[in-house]
């Protein structure tokens, strides 16, 4: 099967979440198991500036977007370490920027017109450069006007003719919703633009096309499939999404162990460790962590890290609440956070690390190098998310020995087993999780937490079964084939009747 993946992120190009590493990774578990995936993104600054190298194909294209004519080129690169080609879509003009998505926290003006003009070059790409599709894979709401196209504008062309459409939910929250005079820009008729279809409260809605369109539908866990066909994670959508039940799949994302595993992390500066000699390598990397953030070293404090968006889904209220008060408590605990994003958030956590140095390290910044050092020094990760469609940070924790607290929501809820007695007896328990989004609650599961890390054995035990589980893509790649094939057989299906 010729799968192409039309996604705005993807590792080592772009990145700034979850998206950039499942369109990575997924690919290149894909053409091991006898497909060929192809990648397509938008050649954003951060890509071209990413050391890949990145070659021209030599191949032109004109779109209209409203009344103009933008012209765009494709160039063309490999996934690292993989055979899998990527393209990316070279327009100076909307993606030589800083940023891929905003800028403090605000919006690009013209995200519309630039991810309309990415998703028909990505279907200009098809006969220009003759990639074989039989699945078109649409990741997010940058990617889900092709959908729309498939079975509008571009219905009925030869080239497009046996192209299956899968859209893939990473995020509902992140919609591409404006204002609907942007619809002139797409080119497609205004009788789409109807609240079955593209229409959302007066508004173009991308998030909405996809779903309506798309032969079929997933999203990156079990839990989170369920949880998007109700109020309030459905953010508006649980009419289409209940409409299109039948069609919704949840499939879990995996880890590129490659890329996260303390045996072989680059970025641990010799501290490598595997689950016999965590004990010696976790404590060299805590205590260079602990340095690294100007922390006191001590072994003997447990210390609870964070990675992400500084975004209201991943409950950094609450992490800055519980912090704050176990610090002004002299509490025996030193927190390290890294991120960035919401304005809001970079002052109070910013504010807290100065108010707490001795506690509390917080770097207002994207490093992948730091991620890697935190996940291997830290003795807890936090993610007291609102909600989290799949959560890869949980998942990196398990393998480098450092014990998840989180809420049970959406992928979190599939992948981490609460600490109970019955959980530690029966030997499934993996971390600490809570229901309730209060700081309270995450104060509680902090607590636990910390009692369990005085128990030496129990703590054992926890780090031992975490290390132990494969969360790798094996598994969740064969789903992905198992529901291309639907895909294909549902679109049949539509060409039938
Ligand atoms: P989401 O996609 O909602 O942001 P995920 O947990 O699925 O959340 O994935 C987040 C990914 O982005 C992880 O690989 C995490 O390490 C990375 N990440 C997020 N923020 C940062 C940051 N400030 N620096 C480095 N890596 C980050």
């Amino acid at each position: 099967m010729n799968i192409l993946f039309a996604t705005s992120e993807a590792v080592p190009f772009c990145k700034t979440g979850g998206l950039g590493d499942v369109c990575g990774s997924l690919p290149g578990e894909i053409i091991q198991l006898g497909h060929q995936p192809t990648v397509i993104l938008p050649a954003f600054r951060q890509a071209m500036d990413s050391g890949q190298p990145i070659e021209p194909t030599g191949v032109t294209f004109e779109i209209p977007i409203g009344q103009k004519l933008v012209a765009g080129e494709f160039l063309q690169s490999k996934l690292p370490g993989t055979d899998v080609t990527v393209y990316l879509v070279k327009q100076n003009e909307y993606f030589d920027r800083p940023q891929l998505y905003q800028e403090d926290g605000e919006d690009y003006q013209d995200n519309c017109e630039r991810f309309t003009f990415y998703c028909r070059a990505v279907l200009e790409a098809i006969p220009l450069l003759d990639l074989q599709t039989d699945v078109l894979h649409c990741h997010d709401w940058c990617a889900a006007l092709l959908p729309a196209y498939l079975e509008t504008l571009y219905h009925g062309q030869e080239a497009y003719d046996n192209i299956a459409s899968l859209y893939t939910i990473h995020n509902l929250a992140y919609q591409g919703n404006f204002w609907h005079w942007d619809m002139a820009l797409t080119g497609i008729d205004w009788k789409h633009f109807n609240w079955q279809q593209m229409e959302f409260y007066g508004n173009l809605n991308f998030m909405k096309s996809g779903i309506a369109f798309a032969d079929a539908i997933s999203t990156v866990s079990p839990t989170y499939a369920k949880e998007i066909l109700r109020p309030p994670l459905s953010c508006g959508m649980e009419g289409m999404l209940q409409h299109r039940r039948n069609d919704l799949f949840g499939i879990l994302n995996g880890v590129d162990y490659s890329a996260w595993n303390p045996t072989t992390d680059q970025f641990l500066n010799g501290n490598n460790y595997d689950a016999d000699s965590y004990e010696v390598g976790k404590t060299a990397c805590k205590a260079a962590l602990q340095q690294t953030m100007g922390l006191p070293v001590n072994a003997d404090v447990p210390l609870v890290a964070s990675v992400g968006r500084l975004a209201d889904q991943k409950g950094f209220d609450l992490i800055a609440r519980v912090m704050q008060q176990w610090a002004a408590n002299n509490s025996f605990v030193q927190w390290v956070i890294l991120g960035t994003g919401d304005p809001k958030y970079h002052q109070v956590l910013g504010k807290l690390a100065e108010d707490y140095p001795q506690n509390i390290a917080v770097k207002l910044a994207f490093s992948n190098e730091l991620a890697h050092q935190i996940e291997a020094g830290a003795d807890m990760f936090m993610m007291p998310s609102q909600y989290e469609p799949c959560g890869l940070n949980q998942l990196y924790s398990l393998k480098y020995g450092t014990v998840p607290v989180v809420r049970a929501t959406g992928g979190l809820a599939d992948t981490v087993v609460d600490t109970t007695a019955d959980t530690l007896a029966d030997g499934t328990a993996t971390g600490f999780a809570f229901a309730e989004y209060t700081s309270l609650a995450l104060s509680d599961a902090l607590s636990r937490g910390c009692e369990t890390f005085a128990d030496k054995r129990a703590w054992k035990q926890l780090i031992e079964t975490g290390m132990s589980q494969d969360w790798s893509w094996s598994q969740s790649a064969r789903r992905y084939i198992e529901l291309y094939d639907q895909t294909r057989a549902r679109a049949q299906q539509e060409v039938l009747h």
